[in-house]
């Protein structure tokens, strides 16, 4: 009997070992950084860093006319992020599209524009590649041609491909002065690149010529754009819908007033930052963009006149 009963917890044992082990490596990989993609529509594609950071979010379309890749992460991700395409496609990439100018959006076109995938983007942010050179043990040398795109545009431009129309458009002066969104009108998805944040406060590069009101501004044509079964990619967090862009707008909106307001009341920064206004979107909070540098980024805007802030469209 007690034989017996001991076979039993033995094999009740073995079972349960079999059944923690393949769960215990699950998690151990989950804690370690990669890919996962998400397919949003027939043709469309998310892929999202988790583990860690990636970069921005990537997306594809893929189908009968090729690949047409969106933004491609950090440097350091390369390999993972070939590695995770081709469970999607073994095609090569015909196009990628940059959002804009920062190295997680644009950390791998080196790789991608010497594989032949030919990079568009704003003229903004091909000037301001240019002018950014790339670092190197020897000093600044000048950025290489693969790194550079070879279709520019000045306001929009489409890409007619998959079925689709894939529309770029510009924004001036919202997270940075040359920022695009990619519009896919038949399958319902636009890619926000940085102009949204979804669930984490947003970064307004001012030194690039990015704007919160302009920001806000974008985010309010985008809602326009969007309807209910919109696939929102953000530049940055979870895939968002239509009141995701809208609850963005009312927390930026609402910071800056808040801010604005101890701004109108004479306050120094000390003194704004040491009354901490935001502590209420406390949950938006980042490693990235803490409570106190959006509240930085929300007095450089209360501190630049409405009329003053580069809001225009088309002052390029
Ligand atoms: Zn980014
Ligand atoms: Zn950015």
């Amino acid at each position: 009997m007690q034989g017996t009963t001991l076979l039993r917890i033995a094999a009740v044992s073995a079972i349960t070992i079999l059944l923690t082990l393949p769960l215990r490596q699950a998690s151990a990989e989950e804690a370690k950084l990669h890919f996962v993609n998400t397919k949003v529509s027939d043709r469309i594609y998310v892929l999202r860093g988790e583990g860690g950071f990636t970069g921005g979010n990537v997306a594809l379309s893929v189908g009968e006319d090729g690949v047409a890749m969106i933004d491609n992460g950090i440097s350091s991700v390369l390999e993972m992020l070939r590695a995770e395409t081709r469970k999607i496609t073994d095609q090569p990439i015909d196009y990628l599209i940059n959002t804009h100018v920062h190295g997680d959006h644009t950390g791998n076109n080196f790789a991608y524009g010497s594989d032949g995938t030919r990079i568009i983007s704003h003229e903004n942010l091909r000037t301001a590649l240019v002018k950014q050179g790339v670092e190197t043990e020897s000093g600044k040398q000048p950025t290489p041609k693969a790194s550079l795109p070879v279709l520019t545009f000045s306001d929009r431009m489409t890409i007619h491909i998959n079925g689709d129309q894939a529309k770029i458009i510009h924004f001036a002066h919202a997270h940075t002065d040359g920022d695009a969104i990619v519009h896919f009108a038949e399958d319902n998805v636009i890619h926000t690149g940085d102009i949204m944040f979804n669930k984490v406060f947003p970064y307004i590069d001012e030194s690039n010529g990015g704007s919160l009101r302009g920001a806000i501004k974008a985010l309010k044509v985008i809602h326009e754009m969007s309807n209910e079964e919109t696939k929102i990619i953000p530049g940055h967090g979870p895939l968002a819908a239509k009141a995701d862009i809208q609850r963005t707008i009312d927390m930026m909106e609402d910071s800056l007033s808040l801010v604005q307001a101890l701004v109108d009341d004479g306050k120094s920064d000390e003194e704004i930052l040491a009354a901490n206004p935001l502590s209420k979107y406390q949950e938006y909070h980042w490693g990235f963009i803490t409570t106190e540098k959006m509240t930085k980024q929300a007095i450089s805007a209360a501190r630049t006149p409405a009329d003053k802030a580069k809001t225009h469209s088309h002052s390029h």
